[in-house]
């Protein structure tokens, strides 16, 4: 599945990667659950704690004119759709110039392989932290889901990761380092936003007095909107993460930004509204 549209003189191309379930509790297994029944109850939401929530994988790739830039790779190609997706609007993974990497979860950066003729661009931090500091990047993904799946898979995460870290070692000249806020190409660049991950981020990208804010994993359901103390099994730092939530939220509200999540529903772009102090999620 792919979504085109215009961004100024962009040409933006949401291509999903994967559409799976979880369940209201399996999403939001650390949030008490008569808090999280009184919330959905409030917010009208037609669910219950046993509610298949859709999970989307989606990717976005801007065509600049001058470069095809996808921001994240997706899963591995043999678990997901994002090839197919690609190849349906015409686009081949020679084709890209740049990836941009928000961060190193397998459903971000597993596709990277994919795209070989392609720059690699990540904030110098991630860099670091990847490269320099390699054991607690995997502990802090894998420590979310220890006691929650069998060990064996908690190896394969664990390794997978460290695999991650040695392809980020080896891209030599193709890693191109940048720092917030750095322009990647005109009118595109990394904004912080950690909490999912410590070196978690978003990208702004404007064309033609046109924004868009995609926050990747900063949250997946309007719920959080009114409470980003309400955090998802694949949340490493809560608390860091509600003060994200509430910065780009505020952002997007007061520059009507179009916002696109990494897990919306495909096509994954919304718009947030402000109304009597309370963030309302547009489609
Ligand atoms: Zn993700």
């Amino acid at each position: 599945m792919h979504h085109t549209f215009t961004l100024g003189n962009y040409t933006c191309t949401v291509l999903n990667d994967f559409a799976r379930t979880r369940s209201v509790k399996q999403t939001f297994p650390q949030i008490d659950e008569a808090e999280l029944l009184k919330e959905i109850g409030l917010g009208g939401y037609d669910l219950t704690l046993e509610t298949e929530m859709s999970l989307h994988g989606n990717v976005l790739l801007i065509d600049t004119g001058d470069q095809k830039i996808m921001i994240d790779s997706g899963l591995p190609p043999a678990g997901g759709q994002l090839l197919q997706s690609l190849a349906e609007a015409g686009i081949q993974p020679s084709d890209i110039d740049m990836v941009m990497v928000t961060h190193g979860d397998g459903d971000h950066i597993g596709g990277l392989a994919s795209y070989s003729s392609a720059k690699i661009v990540m904030p110098t931090n991630s860099y670091k932290l990847w490269t320099e500091d390699t054991a607690g990047m995997i502990e802090e993904f894998v420590k979310l889901f220890r006691g929650v799946v069998p060990d064996q898979d908690l190896e394969n995460m664990a390794a997978g990761r460290a695999k991650y870290a040695e392809v980020v070692k080896s891209l030599g000249d193709r890693v191109v380092m940048v720092e917030m806020g750095e322009e990647v190409a005109p009118g595109i660049s990394f904004l912080a936003a950690p909490g999912h991950r410590r070196d978690h981020t978003a990208v702004v990208v404007e064309s033609a007095g046109n924004k868009l804010l995609h926050v990747a994993d900063a949250w997946r359901h309007p719920i959080q909107l009114k409470r980003h103390d309400f955090y998802c099994l694949f949340d490493s730092y809560p608390d860091q993460l509600a003060k994200t939530m509430e910065s780009l939220l505020e952002k997007a509200a007061a520059e009507d930004f179009l916002v696109f999540g990494a897990h919306f529903d495909f096509p994954a772009l919304i718009r947030i509204g402000k109304e009597n102090g309370a963030f309302k999620w547009m489609v």
